[in-house]
């Protein structure tokens, strides 16, 4: 299957994208690693009139520590080199242990951070990750620059906060306490596949040992990432046990609301919720001690 015909433009500078973007609107899609986009295109799921390839713009691939001790990343940054950095393994590991899963070597090396963001498949990691690490998103337009967060960026089954002629072009992900761990779990049919469902979690405990903050963050099991907000508030305070972490697993299980479709039924996803939150949250739990 080939795409169908449209004006392809190769951008050097974000003034120049932003401008294509104001200019042709919804009729123009960003290129970014293409590991999405070129099959919705082949497949005709998608038929811009315009392609605009940021792979040349500069300055949208930076990947540094921020002064406050957290990390900001550039949204061309690519998957393969978020898998691979010692940055990110020191200060955002969840990152680093949700690499594996994303499609397969080859996908990663050219599949980019914001591309994966930007699609917001509901089955993806990126965005469950980004929401369990209370990242915060820099959109920029011809009429300016805006930050969100990750929760309020994700709206729907690949839809985004992202207006029209918006792009994305940095993530900043706060700093990690000391006495932080983290884990995500999924199960998929296929290793590489796009998961069944999955479980992101971050566990921070107190100079007690005792749990000062969880964030689960449930994906593949509704339209969007979904925070189980009721497992996370049934943590706070207690000890970090596993009747504790069951218990969070059974409220997050009670909060999804998935669908059925070819690849799993309703039952079983809702039931993966909880699994896979208590085996996320006992594995965070033991980094942070
Ligand atoms: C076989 C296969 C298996 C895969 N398995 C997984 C998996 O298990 N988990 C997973 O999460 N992903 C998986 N993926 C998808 C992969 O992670 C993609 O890399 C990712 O979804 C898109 O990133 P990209 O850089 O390739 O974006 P592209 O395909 O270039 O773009 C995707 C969309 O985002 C828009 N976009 C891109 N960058 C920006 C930006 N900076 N600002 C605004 N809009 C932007 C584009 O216009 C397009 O609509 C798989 C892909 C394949 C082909």
């Amino acid at each position: 299957m080939k795409p169908p015909r449209f004006a392809y433009h190769d951008p050097s500078t974000l003034d120049e994208t932003l401008a294509l973007l104001s200019r042709h609107g919804d009729g123009a899609r960003i290129l970014a690693g293409g590991q999405s986009l070129m099959p919705m295109l082949n497949f005709r799921l998608a038929r811009p009139d315009h392609v605009i390839d940021i792979n040349r713009v500069a300055g949208l691939a930076a990947l540094e520590p921020s002064a406050d001790g957290g990390v900001r990343i550039g949204a061309m940054t690519r998957q393969r080199t978020l898998e691979h950095s010692p940055l990110i393994r020191a200060r955002c590991r969840l990152i680093t242990q949700a690499m594996p899963f994303i499609g397969h070597p080859q996908i990663r090396s050219r599949g980019t951070l914001g591309g994966s963001l930007a699609h917001a498949d509901p089955a993806a990691e990126l965005p469950a990750v980004m929401v369990a690490l209370g990242a915060r998103f820099t959109l920029h337009s011809t009429a300016g620059r805006r930050t969100i967060d990750a929760e309020d960026f994700f709206v729907s089954a690949l839809g985004t906060a992202l207006g029209p002629g918006e792009i994305l072009t940095e993530v900043e992900v706060p700093p990690w306490s000391e006495r932080a761990g983290s884990s995500l779990h999924e199960v998929a049919i296929r290793q590489g596949d796009f998961a069944l469902g999955g479980v992101a979690a971050t566990l921070t405990l107190d100079s007690a040992g005792r749990v000062k903050g969880a964030r689960i963050v449930c994906f593949g099991v509704g339209p969007r990432p979904w925070r189980a907000v009721d497992a996370e508030r049934s943590l706070a305070g207690g000890l970090p046990s596993s009747a504790a972490f069951a218990e969070a697993g059974r409220l997050a299980s009670a909060s999804v609301d998935p669908e059925d479709d070819i690849h799993a039924g309703r039952a079983y996803r809702t039931r993966l919720a909880g699994v896979l939150t208590t085996r996320a949250l006992t594995e965070a739990a033991r980094l942070a001690a």
